[in-house]
């Protein structure tokens, strides 16, 4: 029963409108309700939830660590499990990709990790203005919510969102506009009316913004144009990073490096709230507490991030499985476009479908949820429907989901033809 919900949570509850049980346990890709209905989860927490719900190796080092007393809270002090963060982050992650970045822990939220990416290129250049992009969702702070595009949630911020300016992301304007080209000239033309900005913001894949991919070509040449312009390139890889799209960070097969990258989500690999913002070495010019904070290192978040580095990313055992199952998604969403007019998108476990009717994905979510599978819609008008099932999902749960997908598909598209 939702009613204690509805008497006493404000009505700024959102997602557990969609999905109206009450949860009661999870595990791997299965959540449980309390009726004891099962729900294969195709959601990930938003991301959150990459390697699953309770994954065992990670918990196992979680419960040891409380069990020992290690220290929970710390503030931004020293403690051992933020040193072996610190070490295998460095060891695991960016070494074997030659990659050189400061760690800075910024708060727990994805959110917190933009904002301070934000103080520190305009600290770093002198300059206030930040270019994001069209349909990028990058927070909800003040900071954040300037450089996210949806209406609906800039307007709750009540006051006047400024200091960014907003140009098309790839492919806004159809596939034969030159997007970067019109960036160019708009930076090249000292009376364009846009002021330089301090940096570049973007998603290389828009999650909530619809699944919009960004191609090679539109990435490496955005990379180039901040170069060019000494203008900062940030990617914010806290829903499609952690592996989403097969390798930890998304930008790594396009041969472009970030001068920072904003982390959260499936960092702590357990759900924990944990967050980093990755600096080039040469940008680490915050003085000391400048960027403040009272959990700016939650020392359980670290334990299960360290454990799922140790876990994960020694090898490319699971690069590969998202890979695999990747095709057999596609395969399964290309079945689905081709029935009710829809284009696929997406990368390694995000993809998603936008129907011709916009409305579809809502009511496929709505039949998918009756029928015991969670997976959730995006885009503007939410018209997108989009699968982000735990990278580590087997592939029987996979297949069961899938099928259970189409289902709701036949269901919500035959309610439709019967009402048009
Ligand atoms: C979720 C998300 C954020 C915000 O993270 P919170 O933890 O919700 O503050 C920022 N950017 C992207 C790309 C996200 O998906």
């Amino acid at each position: 029963m939702t009613d204690t919900f509805e008497r006493l949570e404000s009505n700024v509850r959102g997602y557990c409108r969609m999905f109206p049980t009450v949860f009661k346990t999870a595990s791997g890709a299965i959540q449980i309700d309390e009726n004891g209905d099962e729900f294969i989860d195709f959601f990930s927490g938003a991301g959150a939830l990459n390697y699953g719900h309770n994954p065992p190796a990670l918990k196992r080092w979680l419960v040891d660590y409380l069990m020992s007393d290690g220290v929970t809270h710390g503030l931004d002090m020293s403690t051992q499990a933020k040193e072996r963060f610190l070490r295998t982050f460095d060891e695991v992650i960016l070494q074997p990709r030659g990659l050189e970045y400061k760690i800075m822990f910024p708060g727990p939220t994805g959110t917190n990790a933009v904002e301070a990416a934000l103080k520190l290129a305009r600290k770093v250049t002198g300059r206030h203005n930040i270019v994001s992009f069209t349909n990028g969702f990058h927070g909800m702070t003040l900071g954040s919510l300037a450089l996210t595009g949806n209406g609906g949630k800039r307007a709750g911020a009540g006051v006047p969102l400024g200091n960014v300016t907003h140009m098309p992301y790839c492919d806004y304007l159809g596939t034969e506009a030159d997007t970067i080209a019109a960036l160019e000239r708009y930076l090249e033309d000292s009376s364009s009316g846009m002021d330089l900005p301090a940096a570049f913001i973007l998603e290389t894949v828009q999650a909530e913004g619809g699944i919009n991919v960004a191609s090679r070509t539109w990435l490496k040449a955005l990379a180039r144009l901040a170069k060019r312009f000494n203008v900062l390139l940030i990617v914010d890889d806290i829903q499609v990073g952690c592996g989403r799209t097969g390798p930890f960070f998304s930008f790594e097969p396009f041969g472009i490096e970030p001068d920072i990258v904003c982390l959260s989500k499936s960092l702590s690999g357990y759900g924990l709230p944990l967050a980093v913002t990755l600096m080039k070495p040469e940008l680490d010019v915050f003085n000391p507490g400048e960027h403040n904070g009272t959990f700016r290192g939650h020392n359980p978040a670290f334990v299960t991030a360290t454990a799922a580095l140790d876990e994960f990313w020694r090898d490319d055992a699971l690069t590969q499985k998202v890979n695999r199952d990747a095709r057999t998604i596609r395969n399964t969403l290309l079945d689905l476009a081709g029935q009710a007019d829809g284009e696929v998108r997406g990368r390694g476990l995000i993809q998603g479908v936008q129907f011709a009717d916009s409305s579809l994905a809502n009511q496929i979510s709505h039949e998918a949820f009756k029928r015991g599978l969670i997976i959730e819609t995006a885009g503007p008008s939410d018209e997108v429907l989009k699968t982000l099932p735990p990278l580590t999902i087997p592939s029987d749960v996979l297949e069961k989901g899938l099928s259970i997908l189409a289902e709701a598909f036949e269901a919500a598209h035959t309610k439709d033809l019967v009402a048009s």
